[in-house]
């Protein structure tokens, strides 16, 4: 059986979609974001997971284009605060927040706490959702929160984390260099290689 070979990124960050499309790029399959579905505005994370977050964004995607959907969900979680904001980590610093709000409340939480006690890791799982299919995987990666902002690439928590070993933050990597050791890219890697059978071979998943 041949399936259509699109693939619906359920995201407006348009961060999220240029490392996935990034990492998603030899899938043989056109990866499209949802710039070109104007008509679907922001979905309402209403889960208390990432997992039930990312089904949401993928089944309503995948029920308003009919298209395969592929969505992220991504979490901060900071050992010194408990796991926090780990779901909540895009309303960190409140319901509007920008990143530059979430990055200073977070320096200010963990102030006077030492370099050994700031551990913490970017959690994202993924789900894919087709009519036939519904498929989830995660990537985890683990380093430490800086005391203060450093670099100017990436987006939200990416200029205060320093992955473990390494000497710079991720907004001080390239994308290339992000994109290889990334949470993100853990989870893709792992989900492309599903996808790549799933769309080459027409096998069902779930
Ligand atoms: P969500 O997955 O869009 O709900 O993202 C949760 C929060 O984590 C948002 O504030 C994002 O900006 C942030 N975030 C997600 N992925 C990354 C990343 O790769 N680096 C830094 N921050 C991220």
């Amino acid at each position: 059986m041949s399936r259509r070979k699109t693939l619906v990124l359920a995201t407006h960050n348009i961060h999220k979609q240029t490392e996935m499309k990034f990492i998603l790029s030899r899938l043989g399959v056109t990866v499209i974001g949802l710039d070109q579905f104007p008509e679907i505005k922001s979905i309402e994370e209403t889960g208390t997971t990432l997992i039930e977050n990312a089904l949401i964004k993928a089944r309503t995607v995948h029920e308003l284009t009919g298209l395969p959907s592929l969505a992220d969900d991504t979490g901060l979680e900071v050992d010194a605060l408990n796991g926090a904001p780990g779901v909540y980590s895009a309303r960190f610093a409140g319901e509007d927040a920008t990143f530059e709000d979430n990055v200073n409340k977070m320096l200010i939480a963990l102030k006077g706490i030492p370099f050994d006690k700031r551990r913490a890791r970017f959690r994202t799982v993924l789900a894919f959702v087709d009519s036939d299919s519904e498929l989830s995987e995660d990537g985890v990666i683990e380093g430490r929160i800086l005391n203060k902002a450093r670099g100017k690439d990436g987006f939200g928590y990416d200029p205060i984390f320093q992955p473990k070993s390494y000497d710079i933050t991720f907004a001080e990597m390239t994308s290339e260099e992000k994109n290889r050791i990334s949470h993100r890219a853990r989870a893709l890697d792992k989900m492309k290689k599903i996808l790549k059978t799933y769309f080459e071979k027409g096998e069902f998943i779930e």
